[in-house]
């Protein structure tokens, strides 16, 4: 499996053990409705981070490491971001998707 592969499925497997201790604290609690706006921004600090301990710690991606100490900015409004293999911030991943699922 691909370092990036195996990355992803590392944040679903540690987002979904997150959620159930969460439940756990919580178990009168029998939904899991969360709003978009919360979980995507969530999902990507939570890759960004995953992708800075690998960067800092291993080989399997040396590009983000050796770009670690670079500024980085949103493609779309030019924000500066954390380091990281996203293309847009927070605030305009959220817009975009909001526009692609038919949210004002
Ligand atoms: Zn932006």
């Amino acid at each position: 499996m691909e370092p990036k592969e195996r990355m992803l499925n590392a944040v679903d497997d540690a987002e979904m053990a997150f959620w159930a201790k969460i439940a756990e604290a919580f178990p009168e609690i029998t939904t899991g409705d969360l709003p978009p706006d919360v979980v995507i921004p969530l999902r990507i600090q939570n890759e960004n981070a995953v992708c800075c301990w690998l960067g800092g710690n291993s080989d399997f991606f040396p590009s983000f490491r050796d770009n670690y100490d670079k500024e980085h900015f949103c493609e779309e409004c030019g924000e500066k971001m954390v380091p990281a293999g996203v293309k847009l911030c927070v605030d305009c991943c959220r817009e975009s998707n909001n526009r692609e699922m038919g949210v004002d």
